[in-house]
């Protein structure tokens, strides 16, 4: 049983000395072979260098990856999980925001056959603007994807090989890690840890980066939104209809000279017609939801193992 530590890294020079000795230390103390990928995502400051060099001091402990440009922070994880050699795989934010001396509880609670252990941070140390998106976020997943989890943001997790194998086999191009695991994740299950400020530098996540991040969050887990817009133009059209109803009633009931020379009657009929656009909208949403689904490519399962078979290579590595 190898673990493996896969940590995105950008503009953290700072804090990388720290990190590495740190999570050296925490992983040595787990008795299990692991090596720690360090993914740097196209850093412009000394952080590809200090990795190149961390890898050479710790041969074997410490992998270095190096992007050639910045690609965000999944992508850099997803690039990570790549190289994974482990059975189990560990991500880790670079900033120490989640102490690396959690890794061997997140390790333990693996070993005891869960897919997936996601972590809860105990007394956030984040400014309320930077909470506000995670608290939305994390209600909206818990509505759409019916899986328990209370703390999407937070990036210290664990996950099985299968897991990240079949991660790696999705061909979207914005992922949501932790939201794209539980999707084929069968046990899932959460323990505290603690959570420090940012040991040094600032926060990777511009107000734009962030909802961007919102945008990949919601597309990955949902076609919801296209469906939205048949809702309202069938609302719309009903509305006009009724109108439309009204006013013919009314007209009969109170004579011509009612009913304002038609104007509202022309409202009506422009409520259905509006109502048909946004109904043909919706349908093409339909068909490109559905497009969006089949490009992505995301297996529709995995096999974890087949029983009653000889001479079964691997059944591990059965993907469709
Ligand atoms: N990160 C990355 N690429 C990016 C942005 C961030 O690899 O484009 C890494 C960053 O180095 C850190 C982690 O992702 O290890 C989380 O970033 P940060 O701490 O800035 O995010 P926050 O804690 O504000 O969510
Ligand atoms: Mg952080």
């Amino acid at each position: 049983m190898k673990a493996s530590i896969v940590i995105p890294v950008y503009n953290e020079q700072e804090n990388l000395p720290e990190l590495i000795r740190r999570s050296i230390i925490a992983c040595d103390d787990m008795y299990i072979p692991y090596e720690i990928i360090l993914v740097d995502d196209g850093s412009r400051d000394d952080s590809a260098l200090m990795i190149s060099e961390a890898a050479e001091t710790f041969g074997g402990k410490v992998v270095g990856v190096l992007l050639n440009r910045n690609y965000g922070q999944h992508a850099a994880v997803m690039a990570g999980f790549a190289q994974a050699q482990g059975e189990l795989i560990i991500t880790l934010d670079a900033d120490l925001q989640n102490p690396p001396e959690e890794i061997p509880n997140v390790v333990k609670k693996m070993l005891e056959g869960y897919d997936v252990v996601g972590t809860v941070r105990q007394n956030r140390q984040d400014s309320f603007f930077r909470t506000l998106p995670s608290r939305m976020v994390n209600k909206m997943v818990q509505k759409t994807t019916g899986v328990l989890m209370h703390d999407y943001g937070c990036m210290l997790r664990g996950y099985t090989r299968e897991i990240v194998k079949t991660m790696l086999q999705c061909r979207e191009r914005s992922t949501f890690i932790p939201v794209l695991a539980n999707t084929f994740a069968h046990r899932v299950t959460e323990i505290p840890v603690g959570h420090s400020e940012r040991a040094d530098g600032d926060s990777k996540y511009s107000f734009w980066k962030l909802i961007n991040l919102q945008f990949d969050l919601l597309t990955s887990i949902t076609t919801f939104p296209l469906r939205v817009l048949s809702v309202i133009g069938g609302m719309i059209s009903a509305f006009g209809i009724g109108l439309g109803t009204l006013i013919l009633v009314l007209r009969l009931l109170h004579g011509p000279a009612w009913a304002a020379e038609g104007v509202f009657t022309l409202f009506a009929i422009l409520f259905v017609f509006v109502g048909a656009q946004f109904i043909g909208l919706g349908l093409l949403g339909e068909y490109i939801g559905r497009i969006y689904h089949d490009v992505r490519d995301r297996p529709r399962y995995f096999v974890r193992t087949v029983v009653g078979r000889e001479n079964h290579s691997s059944p591990k590595e059965q993907y469709v």
